[in-house]
């Protein structure tokens, strides 16, 4: 039987116990030490974690939202989802893109 590592996906440890299945019937699974849950891969682009960023990108290069829904294969309601969060500092995955740390 192959065995397949899954280091975390927030801090890379490797401490990861199985936790479940998604309501897609992906495997769930929980770091030892951030106590953080996510999946390995994810059937749904709107959940992958790459789509938040490939969302602001389009937005800063003047890709609308119906475009950007259309080109990233996730619905309108979540290309609005993810720029609202980034407006209201509820992004995580989001940095400082302008380095000055103005709100
Ligand atoms: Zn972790």
């Amino acid at each position: 039987m192959a065995t397949i590592e899954v280091p975390c996906r927030y801090c890379n440890s490797l401490l990861v116990y199985k936790h479940g299945y998604a309501r897609s019937g992906e495997p769930r699974y929980r770091c030892r030490e951030c106590l953080r849950s996510f999946q390995h891969t994810y059937r749904y682009e709107g959940n992958k974690p790459e789509t938040p960023e490939k969302i602001v990108e389009m937005a800063m290069n003047g890709s609308g939202v119906r475009d950007t829904s259309r080109v990233l294969k996730v619905s309108i309601t979540t290309v609005i989802a993810h720029l609202k969060k980034i407006r209201t500092g509820k992004s995580q995955s989001i940095t400082d893109t302008r380095g000055d740390g103005a709100p």
